[in-house]
């Protein structure tokens, strides 16, 4: 199993050594997360159920005195700077640097003075695969920004996914940056995302949560998101003419919209059924987690696949490769894809003593029909985001 473990006492050091400072930087961490059921119901105001995970967003952010903000990125090799004067006009540049800005920006309208300075990143988050490294950057450099200023918990997941959703231009829910806020070490997060209130929801022991990554993404992922958001908006507009009551798909019920779906034209009308089921499964996927029943929860997960397969059409070839193959190997309770859709991980629910043979089948069977190694994440639930307070 893959451990990329980041060190934080490294991340000081390197900090030091880029910088070309001897000041001892903060350092502030935000995780990533996995996303065990509830695909694509966030931006539907229903309900969400990720874990966090020890894999992270580190920033080490120490004082410039220029005036500036300066941000170097260890994954892109890459460092930007801008002045704290300019935050306000700047625009938006198809970049990494977007996140950061994008919360640069969001702190400073909510009335937080931005004081420049050096900020190091890395993250063991791996980029683009559905763990959400994007929003464990956006929540460790809102933490690193802030500094010992407090600021509510749920305010900081908001302006991370205000940054991206207006900033950089991707319309998310709140799952990702939520999840990065509230993660608990012993267990997942029942999120309502109407609400946004949360519920811890402990796992059940004999039961290991495996990432899988297919290493692919296809690049539709951008595009496919905001059509599948409009669609649910256009669904939502012909429910409403008939039941004025419904604001949000997460105001109907399975039966109800058994009831009316013919009154909805048929792509939108398949993107809700996803969306309304999906949130059910949330429930009774939380109902089975307190009830130990890993048989349900396993079948909940195969029903959320073949929903978002079918229904919300966001799969792929090689993602359905690895679910089939997955759900047939022993001790496998259940698989899906979890993520924005278009490649990224799968996430399993498996036996602890069926992890390695596990491991070496799927590897072999993808090796063999695609020619590409996936990568395999032992996934245990971690603590949100915050400073980092014994680095060494
Ligand atoms: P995901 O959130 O599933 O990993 P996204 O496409 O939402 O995928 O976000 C990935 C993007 O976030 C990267 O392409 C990059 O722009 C930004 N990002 C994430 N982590 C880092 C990092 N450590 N340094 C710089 N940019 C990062
Ligand atoms: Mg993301």
């Amino acid at each position: 199993m893959l451990t990329l473990a980041i060190i934080p006492r490294e991340i000081i050091n390197a900090f030091r050594e880029h910088f070309g400072s001897q000041t001892k930087p903060e350092l502030y961490r935000a995780p990533g997360r996995v996303n065990l059921i509830g695909e694509h119901t966030d931006y539907n105001l229903g309900f969400v159920f990720p874990i966090a995970l020890e894999m992270a967003c580190y920033v080490a952010a120490g004082p410039g005195g220029d005036g500036k903000l300066r941000a170097y990125s260890r994954d892109f090799d890459e460092e930007f700077s801008i002045a704290v004067d300019d935050l306000p006009a700047a625009k938006a540049a198809g970049k990494w640097s977007d996140y950061v800005l994008g919360v640069a920006r969001e702190l400073l309208a909510a009335g937080v003075r931005i004081e420049g300075g050096n900020l190091y990143i890395a993250s063991d988050v791996p980029l683009g695969s559905g763990l959400s490294s994007s929003a464990a950057l956006e929540i460790s450099t809102a933490y690193a920004l802030l500094g010992p200023r407090h600021m509510d918990p749920i305010d900081i997941a908001l302006l991370g996914q205000r940054a991206e959703s207006q900033f950089v231009g991707m319309p998310c829910g709140i799952m990702d940056q939520y999840a990065s806020v509230f993660g608990q070490e012993w267990a997942a997060i029942q999120i309502d995302c109407r609400s946004l209130e949360h519920e811890y929801v402990p796992l059940p022991h004999d039961v290991r949560i495996i990432a899988v990554n297919s290493m692919v993404k296809h690049e539709l992922g951008t595009s496919a998101y905001r059509e599948r958001v409009a669609e649910c908006q256009r669904a939502v507009a012909a429910i409403h003419e008939i039941t004025p009551d419904v604001e949000s798909l997460r105001d109907v019920p399975v039966a109800l919209f058994e009831r009316i779906q013919d009154s909805v034209s048929p792509t939108p009308r398949r993107r809700a059924r996803h969306v309304v089921t999906e949130n059910q499964r949330v429930i009774d996927f939380a109902a089975a987690a307190n009830a130990h029943n890993l048989e349900v929860m396993g079948r909940l997960f195969i029903a959320s696949h073949r929903s978002m397969q079918y229904d919300y059409e966001i799969s792929c070839e090689e993602i359905d490769f690895l679910v089939d193959t997955a759900i047939k190997l022993p001790g496998v309770h259940g698989a899906r894809m979890t993520g924005g859709g278009f490649g990224g991980c799968t996430v399993n629910l498996v036996a602890p003593n069926a992890v390695e043979n596990f491991r070496r089948q799927l590897t072999k069977a993808y090796e063999e029909r695609f020619g590409k190694t996936p990568v395999f994440y032992d996934c245990k639930p971690a603590d949100g985001a915050g400073r980092v307070t014994d680095p060494d």
